[in-house]
């Protein structure tokens, strides 16, 4: 294997902005699911350096959604979570 083959899952080129980086941080996430409003922080993420602009991984998105349904199932109206890994 050539030596030039750099490792890209750490970091990416931000698919918004196209110019920023994405690096791992964490984010607050909200969603809202009819009348509840859910609001999740550090949320682990990738988040671009230039526009801010986030992405989920698939096992985070799950995550936050069910945290989410939780929240809703308990009728609350505004609920606000840390996520916890
Ligand atoms: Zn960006």
């Amino acid at each position: 294997m050539g030596e030039g083959l750099e490792n890209e899952a750490e970091s990416m080129k931000c698919l918004i902005c196209k110019n920023g980086e994405s690096n791992p941080g964490y984010v607050t996430v909200s969603l809202q699911r009819g009348e509840t409003t859910v609001i999740i922080k550090s949320v682990p993420a990738m988040v671009c350096d230039n526009c801010g602009e986030y992405y989920l991984s698939e096992d985070v998105t799950e995550k936050v959604l069910n945290i989410a349904e939780e929240a809703v199932s308990k009728g609350a109206e505004v609920e606000i979570l840390r996520f916890a890994a």
